[in-house]
């Protein structure tokens, strides 16, 4: 979707005001967001996710002359947040990450943002396999592994042995699937529970390369889950003046069309800058955070980069993408105590399948309480997650489309029901994101909330073998998804970056 999908309306009329989004086309630019932009830049970001965010951080603060272009009004890309009438603020992404972004956010943004990071006081899984409360701490979970499904201990403290021992560069074919089997023959219901939390995490299956399920559940199995106290307004707001504070010049409401390219006679391709709003910018490097596939096909264009790269990158396949649906407590309301993330599923087994349900019997809710979300009044939210299927939405026509929703909103009410009775008469505002919104708000194709699979990782660090200056960070691979995966990723290739203009200030000494 792009702005063309603009409706216009005449100036004044009272319902300009107000966008829904995917369904009636993005807010018309009505000052240059590229107002005070200069002519060249040593880099340019394009997109403010995590990856980009970090990126342009750690380079501002390096001292290169950064611009960040978001296409977006708001910055965050998914670690993002609305407001809806009634004083509600959602957050799409904070459900919970691993206590190592305390560690990324203290190296690569402040020590106050670190700070504000706070572990979940409670995980529940609800399902016909299993009910509990846990920690999500190594110790609690291998409790439970060992008291309530009466696994040995010692199978399961090698079990998380093995995945630490795993290498990136162990050429193994195992599945996620193969690799609990292999530890736990016949018990679909110790996959569920060391599985379920992993794949809402970053859209991953049973298929996926074992080694990326061994990375990311060891970073998850430590110290718990941890969240975002104060939300994603705060943490954004907090970045961008850090952002600025770094010399980073910051643009929203930018998209960009087009990333340059420049042929030497000896045939050497290098970035030249980027086109947006029909202006070109000069950058010596571009650091592109939109989905690598975009970034190859749209942003570049195939015919830069060599075929054998094109036909590699042609075999990257997309990660999943996301339903939503947000429910705000009406102002001075209470919501009882339910836990912080509740994993709940009437499906009898587990398979990967069933997470990406078009009407699915498998979601999680996340409880927003003033303790974890602190605001001006105490207020309350629920919002649930899904992991979702771009083909079960993308075709459908406005009528089917509205009644999906509809019947998503209803069915996660009644869920939702079960655990806190009377909720609907708590509750004021109900409102329903599907793959469609997440394509039309992030630019990713098939709405992907994940990037992609673990093959778009090569394909993202190869960009700059092939086209000198050009870099990628943002979600890729599974291992470079989620808070965590981005904001690392960014850093990393932020070191690239660097590395790469320091060499072209070397060559013109
Ligand atoms: C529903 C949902 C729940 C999630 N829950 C969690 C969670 O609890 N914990 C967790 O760790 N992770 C979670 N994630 C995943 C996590 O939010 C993402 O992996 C991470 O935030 C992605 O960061 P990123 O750097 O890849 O960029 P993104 O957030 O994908 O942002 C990319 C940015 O680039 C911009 N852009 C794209 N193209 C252009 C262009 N041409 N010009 C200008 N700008 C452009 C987009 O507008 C966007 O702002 C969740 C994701 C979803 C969808």
């Amino acid at each position: 979707m792009t702005h063309s999908d603009e409706i216009p309306r005449p100036r004044g009329e009272r319902d300009v005001r107000y966008f829904k989004g995917s369904t009636d086309g993005k807010r018309p630019l009505t000052k240059d967001p590229l107002e005070g932009a200069a002519s060249a830049y040593d880099l340019v970001v394009i997109g403010s996710g995590l990856g980009g965010l970090t990126a342009a951080n750690v380079l501002g603060r390096a001292g290169h002359g950064v611009a960040l272009l978001e296409q977006h009004y708001n910055f965050g890309g998914l670690a993002t947040w609305f407001r809806r009438k009634g004083g509600h603020t959602f957050d799409i992404s904070l459900h919970g990450f691993p206590i190592g972004m305390k560690k990324t956010c203290r190296k690569y943004w402040t020590q106050e943002i670190a700070d504000s990071i706070e572990q979940l006081d409670g995980v529940r899984f609800d399902n016909p396999q299993f009910s509990f409360e846990t920690e999500f701490t190594r110790v609690d979970f291998t409790n439970k592994l060992v008291d309530v499904f009466g696994l040995e201990r010692a199978k399961v403290e090698a079990f998380y042995d093995e995945l630490r021992r795993m290498d990136f560069f162990d050429p193994t074919t195992e599945t996620t699937g193969e690799l609990l089997e292999r530890c736990f023959p016949g018990r679909n219901d110790v996959h569920r529970l060391l599985m379920e939390p992993i794949s809402y995490a970053n859209g991953s299956t049973l298929d996926d390369p074992a080694i990326s399920y061994g990375i990311v559940f060891s970073n998850f199995m430590s110290k718990g889950v941890y969240t975002f106290s104060g939300g994603t307004d705060t943490l954004i707001k907090k970045m961008k003046a850090e952002l600025v504070a770094n010399g980073v010049e910051i643009f929203n409401s930018v998209l960009v069309d087009k990333i340059v390219i420049e042929e030497s006679p000896m045939g050497e391709r290098r970035v030249a800058g980027v086109e947006a709003l029909g202006r070109f910018i000069a950058a010596k490097a571009v650091v592109s955070n939109a989905n690598v596939l975009t970034t190859v096909h749209k942003l570049v264009g195939a015919a830069h980069f060599d075929p054998d790269f094109v036909a590699k990158a042609g075999k990257v396949r997309l990660n999943t993408s996301s339903c939503q649906v947000y429910m705000g407590v009406r102002d001075g309301a209470e919501l009882p105590w339910v836990t912080d993330l509740l994993f709940t599923s009437t499906r009898p087994t587990f398979t990967s399948e069933s997470l990406c349900d078009f009407h699915g019997e498998s979601r999680t809710f996340s409880f927003y309480y003033p303790k974890t979300r602190p605001q001006g009044r105490p207020r309350y939210s629920v919002v649930s997650s899904t992991n979702a299927r771009w083909e079960d939405w993308a075709e459908l026509d406005q009528a089917a489309y509205d009644a999906a929703k509809d019947k998503l909103a209803a069915d996660t009410l009644a869920c939702l029901e079960g655990y806190v009775p009377g909720v609907g008469g708590l509750i004021d505002h109900v409102e329903v994101a599907t793959p469609r919104t997440f394509a039309f708000y992030t630019e990713h194709p098939t709405g992907t909330s994940f990037g992609t699979k673990f093959e778009g990782l090569e394909v993202s660090t190869q960009l700059p073998d092939e086209i000198g200056g050009l870099f990628h960070a943002g979600s890729v691979g599974i291992i470079m998804s989620g808070w965590l995966g981005a904001a690392n990723y960014g850093a990393i290739c932020a070191n690239k970056v660097d590395a790469w203009l320091y060499s072209l200030a070397e060559v013109s000494a």
